[in-house]
């Protein structure tokens, strides 16, 4: 087969147009890992790009621009999340474009790219063009998409994936859903050499995981529920890997939930595969002690907010994930944000739908648990929350001149409690409602236009 067809990702991402913003952050400590910012500056903003940066109190804001007091404030690239539910098509009382796009820009987010899990799938290219010009009209922050591997993620035939990249495709996956047959992988990754784009891979072995409903472990066997091995996981990630290897082609495995998840990537990368692999904040902060409800923070034993797939493992696994995280074996943070509505979720533990949504609490969540108590540093973490777009051959969020305003403030200090003024989804079925999280986003600009603003965030000019 040919090399790749040629790729234009800068239409890949799709946003609604907005007013480009005009601003001066005044003062902020900018910290981005990438350009090695870590100080205060003052950032100008005109016209949607980043147009100068000088000393603090340097730059003066022009006629008009709007001046923004960011003493004592964080002002970050704006992040990138590689792997949402937007619930569109055919689910649109969980999510839909404009709702979970709110939720993104809330969370400091510039880019997400939503999965194809929905009714009916994406697996083709009317499909995809559908809601891309969807995006064109409600997204807030910019939308990318990754249709099927497989049609109607049934794992026997592939979508046209050459069709599909030409229609703005960012790469495949069946999430949701494994591709249960080595073949069928196989033949995918084959495919890839002539359609180019990423696979993702939600790694899980069903004749292992069953119907499990939480980590198979010391805690599933204390409540008696019926639990998913990490086996059903690391199996197919060691499986997967050495196909990627054999067929040269380049795979991103994703939410990865356990210790030998992160053996099997550390020792392909080693091996040169192409590999890449995500975490997610709730693998990162949590594991199954939350459903026995012992977790501070008010939710009670069974809560099925703490209902996954994979599942909240162990604590051995949580530390796997973080020491992933900080050596690079785990290359982004992602949220795998998916919404449910309520009367799903009120439902008995065993039979709850799976999924947390997780936009609104990412940054915060991985502040408060891994860097307020000096486990990670604030400039890995932001690092690890932008990577993704570089793993879909995107331009990563920068902090530097001429570059477009892809920007988040935070305030490190501040305190708030997760839920108490609801959430900006459309669902709430959060893993961390009830608990008091430290560090709050206060502005996004996403795609040059402010997309979020705090309420308490006070303009003091223009
Ligand atoms: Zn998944
Ligand atoms: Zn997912």
């Amino acid at each position: 087969m040919s090399a790749p067809r040629p790729f234009d990702a800068s239409s890949a991402l799709v946003q609604a147009p907005a007013a480009p913003a005009d601003l001066l952050v005044t003062g902020a400590h900018v910290l981005d890992p990438r350009t090695g910012l870590d100080g205060p500056q003052d950032v100008l903003v005109r016209d949607g790009r980043i147009a100068q940066l000088g000393a603090p109190g340097s730059l003066e804001a022009p006629a008009g621009a709007e001046v923004v007091d960011g003493r004592g404030r964080h002002l970050l690239p704006a992040f990138f999340d590689p792997h949402v539910h937007l619930r569109v098509p055919g689910q649109e009382h969980k999510e839909d474009i404009e709702t979970g796009t709110r939720a993104a820009a809330a969370g400091g987010y510039c880019a997400v790219v939503a999965m194809p899990n929905t009714d009916p799938v994406v697996d083709s290219a009317p499909v995809l063009r559908s809601l891309r010009d969807a995006a064109a009209r409600d997204a807030r922050v910019a939308v990318g998409f990754m249709p099927a591997i497989t049609r109607g993620l049934q794992g026997t035939e592939l979508t046209g994936m050459a069709e599909l990249r030409d229609e703005g495709a960012l790469g495949f996956t069946d999430d949701g859903k494994p591709v249960v047959s080595a073949g069928m992988l196989r033949k995918a990754i084959q495919y890839q050499r002539l359609a180019g784009g990423v696979i993702a891979l939600h790694e899980e072995d069903p004749s292992l995981s069953g119907r499990g409903a939480m980590h198979e472990g010391a805690v599933s066997a204390m409540l008696g529920i019926t639990g998913i091995p990490s086996i059903s996981e690391s199996t197919m990630v060691a499986r997967d890997a050495a196909i990627a290897g054999y067929e040269g082609g380049r795979v991103h495995m994703q939410h990865l939930s356990c210790i030998e998840s992160v053996r099997a990537i550390e020792h392909a990368k080693a091996e040169g595969v192409r590999v890449s692999a995500e975490a997610s904040p709730h693998h990162l902060c949590l594991t199954d002690e939350a459903i026995r409800g012992s977790r501070d923070g008010g939710s009670g034993p069974l809560d099925t907010n703490m209902k996954m797939n994979p599942p909240l493992r162990a604590e051995a696994d949580r530390q796997a994930l973080i020491a992933g995280l900080r050596s690079g074996v785990i290359d982004c943070i992602a949220t795998d944000h998916a919404p449910h509505a309520r009367d799903e979720k009120e439902s008995p533990f065993e039979q709850a739908p799976m999924g947390t949504i997780g936009l609104e609490t990412a940054f915060a969540a991985v502040h408060t648990d891994l860097v307020v108590p000096g486990i990670l540093p604030l400039a890995l973490v932001v690092d690890r929350l932008t990577a993704g777009a570089a793993l879909l051959d995107l331009p990563v969020p920068r902090i530097a001149a001429d570059e477009p305003a892809n920007l988040t403030l935070v305030d490190l200090a501040a305190e708030w409690d997760v839920g108490e003024n609801g959430y900006e989804s459309r669902s709430e079925n959060c893993c961390f409602a009830g608990r008091r999280l430290r560090g709050r986003v206060l502005l996004t600009v996403a795609g040059g236009s402010v997309a979020f603003r705090e309420r308490a965030l006070v303009a003091v000019g223009a």
